[in-house]
């Protein structure tokens, strides 16, 4: 069994409508994907719904955006409950504030000499729910500013540069703990991409698990050298919990992700199956 736990849908900063996705997971030869979009359900009932006919099994999942110490970490989150009262009135927290970040990016650019519009942007977002600088950074492009995404996060909207504008996260720990009242599986998202193992050494995701209840991290993902994945596994099995792989596929916006470049053991997978069918 293949399985890539962690793809992004045009439902927030990926490509492919959700049953397209299934469709192409399913043409890569993956026999269950997660999609996993940036805090929104949104894209889930039509992944779900597509899945039978692919031959694929979906899991439903988000990555919400957190904050630990005042740094960016991701958490990828599987089977909860979409209805739970509390995770959803957060989600729509984190994306007002994605709403809120548009107007003072836009104003940022604008100061850096290449103006454009709040319109220009939404319009590169279309109907996503979690406009992100990926969006920004397309319509930064369609204007003839920088090549491509990674030309825009490189030179502008990367953590900490020249454009870069801060948002509301949610704390990590509460994060968290969303998930799991949401009767979710938490998986710390490539716990060490982009100068975050600084931020996150085996002493912060110790605490995470025993004080937190954080059940797995993502160990194999694009972003972490071989090095890297091998000292996330050793760290998963002492702390004891589970070690996942994907690929965090965003379509046409992440060229060096295609679907399946990580998977998952079945056996890590059969867990969090079992996990969320417990709640
Ligand atoms: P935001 O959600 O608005 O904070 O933007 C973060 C998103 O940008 C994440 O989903 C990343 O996957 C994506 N991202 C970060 N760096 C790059 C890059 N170089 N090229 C394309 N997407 C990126
Ligand atoms: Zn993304
Ligand atoms: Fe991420
Ligand atoms: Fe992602």
């Amino acid at each position: 069994m293949r399985i890539d736990l962690h793809t992004h849908s045009s439902v927030s900063d990926g490509t492919d409508a959700p049953a397209a996705l299934v469709a192409k997971a399913a043409a890569a030869g993956l026999d269950a994907v997660a999609l996993t979009d940036h805090d929104t359900f949104d894209g889930l009932a039509e992944a779900h719904a597509a899945g039978p006919a692919a031959g694929v099994e979906v899991l439903g999942g988000l990555e919400m955006s957190t904050e630990r110490g005042g740094n960016a970490v991701h958490l990828l989150g599987y089977g909860c409950r979409t209805d739970d009262p509390a995770l959803l009135a957060e989600l729509a927290r984190l994306r007002d504030a994605r709403d809120d970040r548009v107007p003072r990016m836009v104003a940022r650019l604008g100061e850096l000499g290449m103006p454009l519009t709040v319109e220009d942007v939404l319009a590169e977002a279309r109907d996503t729910p979690s406009v992100g600088r990926p969006h920004v950074a397309d319509a930064l492009v369609r204007k003839g500013y920088v090549a491509n995404r990674d030309e825009a996060f490189d030179s502008w909207l990367a953590d900490g540069g020249p454009a870069y504008v801060e948002r509301y996260q949610t704390p990590l720990e509460d994060a968290i703990a969303l998930v799991r009242g949401a009767g979710g599986v938490p998986v710390l998202a490539h716990p060490w991409s982009r100068g975050r193992r600084a931020d996150l050494p085996e002493e912060v995701l110790a605490e995470l698990v025993r004080e937190h209840g954080l059940a797995g991290l993502e160990a194999d993902h694009p972003d972490h050298d071989a090095a890297t994945r091998a000292a996330l596994h050793a760290i998963a099995d002492r702390l004891g919990v589970l070690a996942t792989g994907s690929s965090d596929y965003h379509g046409l916006g992440k060229t060096n992700n295609p679907l399946g470049a990580c998977v998952t053991d079945p056996a890590v997978y059969a867990d969090i199956v079992r996990r969320v069918a417990e709640g």
